[in-house]
């Protein structure tokens, strides 16, 4: 055992096998310290960076859980992460990183399942029924989602398996069984079916409440969150005038924490189920100067650089790989007079700010916001200006 290391087994008994926890190894300030001088170094050419902000209890922050199902090369019935790049099972009952609740309830599940013989999936043969269960818990309403991966549609005995689990956790507010039959390394499938309760979840932050699917995307670690969008409204620095684009929008939740303060604000995103959940949350937020579209957030940007919409302030969000070209082409074309980038990924961060600062924008404030202490993620906040020319 490398002295490296010998620490982390003793917090995670898997902490090598797993692979999700790069850091785990070091103390939190120094993962901090390290974070912000690997966020320095690439910010470097474009702008300086305020620090990065951690959290004051960086433990058990996940509150989207979720657990692979199989069985053992003895036949017993395993739940955990795939170890890393591979299909490997590695058994995991409790995690450092994960909601301490949602491990409780996915390690009932795996108790249920020979009461009522459900089978674990074999991805090689594709016999068995039960592929994953993902667990999302309202960080402030206490709501919890339990999603049911199946291989097949029918659950045995399946009001009864929900009596069973609720019976264990009555904090239990919804069930969901998602069909995935395909052969892919995608947790979700297409089909959805709810068996208990509405089929979502809801949650507060920044005081807004947000409607929550098992497939939209919500922000992992939601006491952070609030660190995170607050500073984006910061940067933003909104009148009560602006148009705000808040492109890759997710539910919305950035262009809602935004519109009291701005004239108004359009949303746009790619997943179905995320816009639907964005449209009911202003409903339920009751805001109304806010518009979402779904679309692909280049094509939309593309036919809002054509047209005569003018837009103040883009806030934008993207996935790890960072924003498209058409994107980016687009936007210096509509010409907005703030950008507010919020990245998961510092390398296509600085990618994307070497074409706008290219194009006319200069970097004037930069944050880091940790929001995956133990792992090497992390969440970087730029706001850039418009240079006039
Ligand atoms: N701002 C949101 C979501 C950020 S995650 C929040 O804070 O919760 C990035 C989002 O981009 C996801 O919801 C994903 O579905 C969406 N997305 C990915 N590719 C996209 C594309 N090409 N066009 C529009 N949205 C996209």
């Amino acid at each position: 055992m490398s002295q490296k290391s010998g620490k982390a087994d003793i917090i995670c008994p898997v902490y090598k096998k797993c692979g999700g926890c790069q850091l785990l190894h070091m103390e939190y300030k120094k993962q901090l310290d390290i974070k912000r001088e690997q966020l320095t170094t690439l910010l470097k050419p474009y702008g300086k960076l305020e620090g990065i902000i951690g959290m004051e209890t960086p433990e058990h922050y996940r509150h989207k859980v979720h657990a692979v199902f199989g069985r053992d090369n003895k036949g017993k019935v395993i739940s955990g992460v795939y170890k890393e790049g591979t299909h490997i099972i590695v058994p995991v009952e409790k995690c450092l990183l994960e909601n301490e609740k949602a491990d409780e309830i996915i390690q009932t599940i795996k108790g249920l399942l020979k009461s009522f013989k459900i089978k674990t999936y074999d991805e090689d043969t594709g016999y068995g029924l039960l592929r994953h269960v993902l667990v999302r818990v309202g960080h402030s309403t206490g709501q919890i989602m339990v999603v049911l991966v199946l291989g097949s549609p029918i659950l045995p005995s399946k009001n009864n398996f929900v009596k069973a689990l609720r019976k264990e956790h009555p904090e239990i507010t919804t069930v969901v069984i998602n069909v995935n039959d395909k052969k892919t390394s995608m947790v979700l499938g297409d089909k959805e079916q709810v068996i208990y309760g509405p089929g979502y979840i809801e949650d507060r932050l920044c005081g807004m409440t947000f409607k929550i699917s098992p497939k939209s995307f919500y922000q992992v670690n939601p006491r952070q969150t609030e660190v995170l969008y607050q500073k984006v409204i910061d940067f933003a620095e909104l009148s009560g005038k602006e148009v705000v684009l808040d492109a890759y929008c997710g539910t919305g939740t950035i262009g809602m924490i935004a519109a009291p303060h701005a004239g108004r604000v359009i949303g746009v995103e790619l997943n179905k189920d995320a816009v639907r959940d964005a449209i009911a949350g202003a409903k339920k937020n009751q805001i109304s100067n806010i518009r979402f579209y779904q679309a692909d957030a280049g094509d939309f940007m593309v036919k809002m650089a054509g047209s005569d919409e003018k837009v103040d302030v883009v806030l934008m969000d993207p996935p790890r790989t960072g924003s498209s070209e058409k994107f980016l082409k687009a936007l210096v074309k509509l010409g907005p007079q703030k950008i507010v980038y919020v990245s998961c990924n510092p390398e296509t961060l600085a990618k994307d700010l070497q074409f706008l600062c290219r194009k006319g924008y200069e970097m004037d404030k930069g944050v880091g916001v940790d929001m995956f202490p133990f792992t090497k993620h992390v969440e970087t906040i730029v706001g850039l200006q418009r240079r006039d020319m």
